[in-house]
């Protein structure tokens, strides 16, 4: 065959030919080996010592229905096994904090079924406490000073977070606010390329998101400028991308309230996520 393959190509082009073959070959070895890791990783049960953790550290957890939680299992499963995770600022990875991170992230997933968890993201950086950020912001702006976060998520493929915070977060599970979540909610928005709040939807899906999307935002704003409550942070008023983190943290941890303030609000959100925690 080889030689063959040299008469048609020549010695040079054979050899080329053949590398190719090789690399092509490899890669799709490697994606079919991952897949099948996945697919077991999705079907074996969640360890109980997992469950247990997370009863304990997210109260949320337990009020989740049965298929929900069951997706969650294999989401967070992946994510442990496929996401770098990092301590940093002298934290001490365990496997205790990636299960608590995992987990919070996976339940945006958790209301559809995924063969991938959130494809582009490589790693999660984890610092004990707030974590001073300077320079080059998390959409490419610049900060004016350096600032002290909580939370921040890169289109290139990393979220950072403060444990601190997401310890706070995972354990008041009324209060809106959720750095995991927020921070999730970001790489969601960032999948399609743009940071603009509207998450990676197709067709009229899209459109229906883009029309309510931009209405609620603008009825937002307003309420906000004549001095009136939300039950949307504040901080949602940066910009479309905020608004979206931010009203996903509402959507999860004060559902009741989101569902009444703002009816159509929370139904795109609840078609987008797939999930009614108003209902949990
Ligand atoms: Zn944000």
């Amino acid at each position: 065959m080889f030689i063959e393959l040299t008469q048609r190509l020549g010695w040079v082009g054979s050899v080329s030919f053949l590398m190719i073959v090789g690399v092509a070959g490899a890669w799709g070895w490697q994606v079919y080996m991952r897949q099948k890791k996945r697919k077991a990783l999705l079907s074996s049960p969640f360890p109980e010592g997992w469950e247990q953790l997370l009863k304990e550290r997210w109260p949320v957890y337990e009020t989740l229905p049965d298929e929900v939680k069951k997706r969650l299992g294999g989401y967070t499963r992946i994510f442990v096994a496929e996401k770098n995770f990092e301590g940093c600022g002298g934290l001490e990875m365990t496997e205790e904090i990636k299960v608590v991170i995992a987990a919070q992230a996976c339940l945006l997933l958790a209301g559809r079924e995924l063969k991938k968890v959130y494809p582009a993201l490589k790693s999660v950086l984890v610092y004990p406490h707030t974590f001073v950020a300077g320079g080059k912001g998390i959409f490419g702006g610049k900060y004016d000073e350096p600032s002290a976060r909580l939370g921040e998520s890169w289109q290139t493929g990393t979220v950072i977070l403060s444990w601190h915070s997401v310890e706070g977060g995972a354990r008041n599970i009324e209060d809106g606010h959720n750095v995991t979540l927020h921070e999730f909610a970001h790489q969601l928005d960032q999948a399609d390329g743009v940071a603009d709040g509207a998450p990676d939807l197709h067709g009229s899906a899209a459109k229906t998101w883009a029309h309510c999307f931009q209405q609620e935002f603008k009825d937002f704003l307003d309420q906000l400028d004549h001095g009136k409550r939300t039950v949307i942070d504040d901080y949602g008023a940066t910009n479309g991308a905020e608004f979206f983190a931010t009203a996903t943290e509402a959507f999860f941890e004060k559902s009741a309230q989101l569902a009444d303030k703002r009816p159509e609000l929370y139904v795109a959100l609840k078609d987008y996520y797939g999930l009614d925690p108003e209902q949990w």
